[in-house]
C-alpha cells in the first residue's frame, strides 16, 4: 500500500513518515499544496494524509481540485482543534475522514486501515486467504495460525494483494503502490519478491496470469 503524506510542519512530517512506514506503507510526503495536487493527480496511492494548512495552495483546494479531476482515492484531513467547520466543508468536498491536531499516531494508523479496506471492500482488519491470515492491524502474517516471517516490502505485496483477492494485478500496478515516488523502481524485481513471497506461502496461493499478472486465489486448495 502506498500513501501520500501532506504536512508542511517539518517534525510532524518527519514522524509521521516514520510511523507510516513502520507501519508498512510505501510513503510520498509533499510539504506544500502544489507539490501535493500534482502528486495526487499523477500517482496512484492508497490513500492520503491531508493538512489543510499548507502553504501555495490550501488542503481544502487540492482536496477539490483531486476530486474535479476525478481522483477517487480515501483522503483523510488533518485540521487544528478550533477549525470545526474546515471538517463540515472538507466532508462535503470529498474528505473520507478527518482528525484534530493533536492527535494519537495510533488513531491515525487505525482510520487509515479502515479507509483502505471500506475502499477495496472489506469490512474486518483481518484479511483471510485460505490457512493465511494478514492481520491489518499488527502487520502480521499467521498460516494455520503460525506466525509467517515476511520483509516490509514482501508484506506490502501479500497486503496489497490481500485486499483484491481474485482480482489480477498487473507488474505495473504492483510496482507503482509498493515503491515510493523517490524509490528506483524496477517491475522486474517484483517478479523477484513474488518469488520470494511464494516460497513462505502455501503452493499456488499467488496465480500467475500470463501476460496479465498476478492474482491471489480467491480459495486456494
Ligand atoms: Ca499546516
Amino acid at each position: 500500500m502506498r500513501l501520500l503524506l501532506v504536512e508542511d510542519e517539518p517534525t510532524l512530517r518527519t514522524s509521521l513518515q516514520a510511523a507510516l512506514q513502520d507501519a508498512g506503507y510505501a510513503v510520498d510526503v509533499a510539504d506544500n499544496g502544489q507539490d501535493a495536487q500534482h502528486l495526487g493527480e499523477t500517482e496512484p496511492f492508497d490513500a492520503v494524509v491531508l493538512d489543510l494548512g499548507l502553504p501555495m495552495l490550501d488542503g481544502l483546494t487540492v482536496l477539490q481540485r483531486w476530486r474535479a479531476a476525478g481522483r477517487t482515492m480515501p483522503v483523510l484531513i488533518l485540521t487544528a482543534r478550533d477549525r470545526w467547520h474546515e471538517k463540515v466543508t472538507a466532508i462535503d468536498a470529498g474528505a473520507d475522514d478527518y482528525l484534530t491536531k493533536p492527535f494519537h499516531t495510533e488513531e491515525l494508523l487505525a482510520r487509515l486501515r479502515a479507509l483502505i479496506r471500506r475502499a477495496q471492500g472489506a469490512a474486518s482488519p483481518l484479511l483471510q486467504c485460505g490457512a493465511l491470515t494478514l492481520d491489518t492491524r499488527s502487520s502480521r502474517v499467521t498460516m494455520d495460525g503460525r506466525p509467517v516471517t515476511l520483509t516490509s516490502l514482501e508484506y506490502r505485496l501479500l497486503a496489497y494483494l490481500m485486499h483484491r483477492p481474485g482480482r489480477v494485478v498487473s507488474r505495473t500496478e504492483l510496482t507503482e503502490h509498493l515503491y515510493a515516488q523517490d524509490f528506483d523502481r524496477d517491475s522486474n524485481t517484483i517478479e523477484v519478491f513474488i518469488a520470494r513471497l511464494r516460497r513462505k506461502l502455501p503452493p499456488d496461493t499467488i496465480e500467475t496470469v500470463r501476460g496479465l499478472g498476478y492474482r491471489l486465489a480467491a480459495t486456494p486448495a
